[in-house]
């Protein structure tokens, strides 16, 4: 029984997907890496539309880390109570603003130990802002991203961190950033959680979960044991 696409095909994959998805760009509406993290501390358990809903307007008023020190956390809490979990959300981005302005001179650090240690970042968020708000190869797996890389084939995974490890070892870095976006696009268009649109899609032909029911239940029962999502 076959657990992955060769190196090759997952590749090959990809690079189709790309061509599926050429205008596969980061979803969340920012100008600088500041708005790029506080965007996605935001994006927590929330669509990007929901927070583009909410902060353009809110970084037009508070434009900087400095700004948003000075918020106090019941005004940003009306700002943002249309986005879920908004009074944590509100906590995190105000104490990880001070800490900006306090460590850092205001400016988003552009390296994981730094991000990861801001309240409110994770894993995730940490690679998000690297690869799409500095340009650093770095591969975050969030749901689509899991789901389709456990489905497709490139990687045969239980968990969020084994399969950015297993992205990081089939695709070269120069795919990581492109990738990340083009499976969230292919995630919300075609490859649905519940039901994914295998007649329509431009990898069906490569895709493992196509290609067999016993793959099929296979990858299922794999992805519904999954953990750390
Ligand atoms: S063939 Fe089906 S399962 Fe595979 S990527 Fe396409 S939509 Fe998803």
């Amino acid at each position: 029984m076959r657990k992955k696409l060769t190196k090759e095909n997952s590749i090959k994959a990809v690079k189709i997907l790309w061509e599926t998805h050429p205008d596969a760009d980061c979803a969340l509406l920012y100008k600088t890496p500041f708005h790029l993290l506080v965007a996605v501390v935001m994006s927590a358990q929330a669509t990007d539309k929901s927070v583009n809903a909410v902060a353009p307007e809110l970084f037009k008023e508070y434009p900087d880390a400095d700004a948003f020190a000075k918020l106090e956390y019941g005004l940003l809490e009306k700002r943002i109570k249309k986005i879920g979990l908004y009074r944590s959300k509100s906590k995190n981005i105000i104490n990880m603003s001070k800490i900006l302005v306090e460590k850092y001179g205001g400016e988003v650090p552009a390296n994981y130990d730094d991000l990861i240690k801001l309240p409110g970042v994770g894993r995730k968020s940490a690679n998000v802002v690297l690869a799409t708000g500095f340009g650093i190869p770095r591969i975050a797996v969030d749901t689509h991203v899991f789901r389709l890389s456990n489905r497709i084939g490139v990687t045969y995974e239980k968990d969020v961190l084994s399969t950015e490890l297993a992205l990081m070892k089939v695709l070269p870095d120069d795919m990581w950033i492109r990738t990340h976006h083009t499976l969230i696009f292919h995630g919300r268009q075609i490859c649905d959680a519940r039901k994914p649109k295998c007649d329509r899609c431009s990898i069906n032909h490569i895709c493992l979960y196509a290609s067999s029911p016993d793959e099929r239940s296979r990858i299922l029962d794999n992805l519904h044991t999954k953990k750390g999502m």
